[in-house]
């Protein structure tokens, strides 16, 4: 049994551990992060926001967060510095999620994070196929000097799931290489999100797991961002995504990259709180 009630939870999201069906939990790290840092503190102020501005119902979905069992278990607690040791925290705590059979669902940080639950769920899913929506192409042997960065994450994850596992949305920045290197080993859908059908015949009947570093929108719709991308998509387009992944077998999920300081309106953090209740209520069946 697993507690840890000290927290102010996001709204809809305050079933005991014992009960639920998912697994919300934080994961404040931004030690790699090149341009702006900020995003670790990005659970803490969704949480006191989802609170005081958001409703539980999704009229998109005619569903309830109410009507569902999802536990909000606050944020992980993770070290300054190099990423290794914050790594292994959290696949250690995404094995001890999928072991109790509930479905984790992380808020992060910097994407670099998703490597985290990425090494937990492979180990219990071998056929992971990872659905990626970003700005950000993420696929850079070394960033730096360093395998392991906000840059490198979806090359990581290739190391983990192979070719052909991945599917990325909404692509519109990177290295000429990266672009080229993409075209031999993954799916590839840049500027927009048009291949969506393409990607819900190919992953259906399959352990999906969903990471949306926020960025894939265009920064007039989400400013509050490390690396603003301009070009990107609007809120309507990410939601019709999330929308028909419910046809999905979704075994966990992240949204990553908000970062409140860049959020002076509030109006990023608004648009991270509904991305995430949307999939909530996607992915629990
Ligand atoms: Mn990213
Ligand atoms: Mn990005």
């Amino acid at each position: 049994m697993k507690t840890n009630k000290n927290v102010q939870n996001l709204i809809g999201c305050d079933k005991d551990y014992d009960e639920a069906n998912i697994v919300v939990f934080g994961a404040p790290y931004d030690g790699t992060t090149s341009y702006r840092p900020g995003t670790r503190f990005a659970a803490k102020v969704m949480r006191s926001e989802s609170v005081l501005g958001f409703e539980t119902y999704s009229p998109y979905q005619d569903k309830d967060l109410t009507e569902i069992s999802v536990c909000d278990y606050g944020d992980l607690v993770l070290p300054y510095g190099g990423p290794e040791l914050v790594l292994d925290i959290i696949s250690d705590f995404t094995k001890d999620v999928l072991s109790d059979d509930k479905i984790p669902l992380m808020i992060g940080g910097e994407h670099l994070v998703t490597l985290g639950t990425v090494r937990a769920l492979v180990e219990k899913y071998p056929d992971l196929h990872v659905i990626h929506f970003d700005a950000h192409t993420d696929l850079r042997h070394e960033f730096f000097g360093r395998e392991l960065s906000h840059a490198t994450v979806m090359r990581r994850v290739w190391d983990l799931v192979g070719d052909d596992k991945i599917f990325q949305m909404g692509i519109r920045s990177g290295d000429r290489s990266e672009f080229e290197w993409a075209k031999e080993h993954l799916h590839q859908c840049r500027y927009n999100c048009d291949t969506i059908d393409y990607i819900i015949e190919q992953t259906k009947g399959k352990p999906v797991y969903v990471t949306i570093d926020l960025d894939i929108l265009d920064p007039s719709v989400f400013p509050g961002t490390g690396t603003p991308e301009p070009g990107g998509v609007d809120f309507s387009t990410l939601l019709n995504c999330i929308l028909k992944m419910s046809e999905l077998n979704i075994v966990g999920a992240d949204i990553n990259e908000l970062s409140p300081h860049y959020d002076p309106s509030g109006s990023s953090t608004a648009v991270a709180i509904k991305t995430l209740r949307e999939l909530l209520l996607t992915i629990h069946k």
